[in-house]
């Protein structure tokens, strides 16, 4: 395989650029999201990595030169004594090493005296599907949270030291015009927009052959013919102006993928505002040389 530096690496908020390495100490995961391409294919089940085969794989792609690593876990705290036994035996043997997981906002909230320590042993960010912050939403992808929890794992995080960065559903059937707006909103106001990648403002519910979703009479109502190109259903909105908004968000983030988050995510609620007709509050925060917090330079999204 190429070496670690031909791939994705994290990006320091001080500019240093660190090679990543990527390894698992779990499958599968124990929920049952509707939303999630992992459900149809693991149906709730989970298995843990034994620790010396993932600190072994660590420990090889430390020797062949990866700063930090990537769990690519779909959820980190499905076992967290399995978890916090890796990570502290992991800063142990490699106390520069940074790192990286997934983590639902309601484990994040459930062992969230676990999550200092995650600071302590060299977690650089978490990754949070938060998917929605619409109530409703959140109840048919049967998230296991609400917005409030979200909010509350935002200042828990902040208060942990661990920089939270969340991802998104942006667009789904029960979208409209205004929740858009809502959302970019409430992105600005928590102070998370260094924290989001832009490909997460863009990104259409994925409907897998399988999915949950396919359960339910609100989503089946969209959904059309199953696209075998793609693997998924495709689903189209009642609102057309939702579609092209999600069309048009969509090519101002693919067609810049070095672009500024500050500056991007300024373009997007100004288009989304004048979409719905909505008054923006002015850009109060000024634009960065840099984003204060790691990420790495591949966004991570599926
Ligand atoms: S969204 Fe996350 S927590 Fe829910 S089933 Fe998928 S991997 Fe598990």
């Amino acid at each position: 395989m190429p070496p670690l530096a031909k791939y994705a690496g994290l990006l320091m908020p001080n500019g240093e650029r660190r090679i990543a390495g990527y390894t698992e100490a779990s499958r599968g995961c124990r929920h049952l999201c509707r939303h999630c391409p992992v459900v149809p294919i693991y149906n709730g089940q989970f298995r843990v990595v034994q620790p010396d085969v993932v600190l072994g794989d660590v420990a090889a792609q430390v020797a062949a030169g990866a700063q930090h690593i990537t769990f690519g876990d779909p959820d980190f705290f499905n076992g967290p004594s399995h978890a916090m036994r890796i990570v502290s035996a992991l800063h142990e043997a490699h106390p520069q090493l940074t790192y990286d997981v997934t983590i639902k906002v309601e484990h994040l909230l459930k062992h969230r005296e676990l999550v200092p320590r995650l600071a302590r042993t060299g977690c650089a960010f978490v990754i949070s599907a938060v998917e929605s912050i619409d109530d409703a939403v959140l109840t048919i992808f049967d998230k296991g949270h609400t917005r409030a929890d979200f909010v509350e794992a935002v200042k828990m995080c902040r208060d942990a030291g661990v920089t939270l960065t969340p991802t998104f559903v942006a667009f789904h059937p029960w979208l409209t015009l205004a929740s858009y707006c809502d959302l970019l909103d409430t992105i600005d106001a928590l102070d998370l927009v260094d924290h989001v990648a832009p490909i997460q403002l863009a990104i259409r519910l994925l409907v897998p052959n399988g999915s949950r979703l396919l359960e339910l009479d609100a989503m089946r109502a969209h959904v059309g013919a199953f696209d075998a190109a793609t693997l998924t259903y495709r689903w189209t909105h009642p609102d057309p102006r939702v579609d092209e908004l999600q069309a048009e968000v969509m090519t101002l983030v693919g067609t810049r993928p070095k672009a500024d988050r500050r500056e991007l995510f300024a373009e997007i609620s100004r288009l989304a505002h004048e979409r719905a007709g909505l008054p923006r509050a002015a850009d109060t925060r000024p634009a960065r040389a840099r984003a204060t917090v790691p990420y790495l330079d591949e966004p991570w999204y599926c």
